[in-house]
């Protein structure tokens, strides 16, 4: 079932959502060269709980830090750790929070230092496919249709679209109905509706969509070893349309 949110826990969805916001601006500038990714993971929990906020990662299924940070073919869900971070390499950084009951997550994929014009074109595309999924969301339209916009933005590039990973609805649990495949044909599944909160998600892998998981039966890479990015928004279905909650500002 897809729960439609009141005004009320809308705006408590809202909250959640400027905690992650604040917390992916202090990733982007402790992102560098030189960086433990356990440094950043440490500074953005001290940030969400300073906020009021409780990491929502943390925990989850057993999830040993409070955000996922994935460099280069790491796709998602990388364990923050001992890796130091160096010039040229991408780092994918998703972070969720809950905050009196609600919900909120987002993600950003970021350069450190100077990246090549390949990393920052997939960037781009992968910022892109999200924005043209969004543009989808509004009251009635079909679901199918937000995939559909990202897989094709993707695909124009000459990339591929992750399969085995979906997007999500969101609120009083992190994970919701309904799952948001990155990928589809138009013109099906439910009907959105008004109040509708959804975490759309697309993970954009410069070669094969193939991933796998490593022994640490979390981080997801790419089977072919090439760099995956991901970008991730909470997103209201508000009566002018989508209403982005994970928007800096
Ligand atoms: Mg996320
Ligand atoms: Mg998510």
């Amino acid at each position: 079932m897809i729960h439609i949110r009141s005004k009320r826990e809308i705006d408590a969805i809202r909250k959640s959502c400027r905690i992650v916001v604040a917390a992916l601006q202090l990733a982007e500038k402790l992102i560098a060269p030189g960086v433990e990714t356990l440094k950043i993971d440490k500074q953005i929990e001290k940030l969400i709980l300073q906020r009021g906020g409780y990491p929502a990662f943390k925990g989850y299924n057993g999830f040993p830090a409070s955000s996922c940070i994935s460099v280069d073919d790491e796709v998602v869900h990388g364990i923050p750790g001992k890796r130091v971070l160096a010039a040229g390499e991408i780092v994918s950084v998703d972070i969720g929070v809950e905050c009196e009951g609600f919900f909120g997550d987002s993600a950003r994929t970021f350069a450190v230092g100077e990246i090549s014009e390949d990393k920052k074109q997939l960037m781009r595309v992968t910022q892109d496919s999200l924005n043209q999924g969004i543009l989808k969301i509004a009251d009635g339209a079909r679901l199918s249709n937000v995939s559909h916009a990202i897989q094709n933005e993707v695909e124009k590039a000459d990339y591929s679209v992750v399969r085995d990973l979906v997007g999500h609805g969101i609120g009083r649990k992190l994970h919701e109905d309904p799952q948001i495949p990155n990928y589809g044909a138009p013109n099906s599944g439910p009907r959105l509706r008004r109040g509708m909160v959804l975490a759309v998600e697309p993970m954009v892998n410069m070669g094969t969509f193939e991933v796998k998981t490593l022994e640490d039966n979390w981080t997801v890479v790419t089977q072919d070893g090439l760099p995956s990015a991901h970008f991730e928004h909470t997103v209201v279905v508000s009566d002018n349309g989508p209403e982005i909650l994970t928007d800096d500002n």
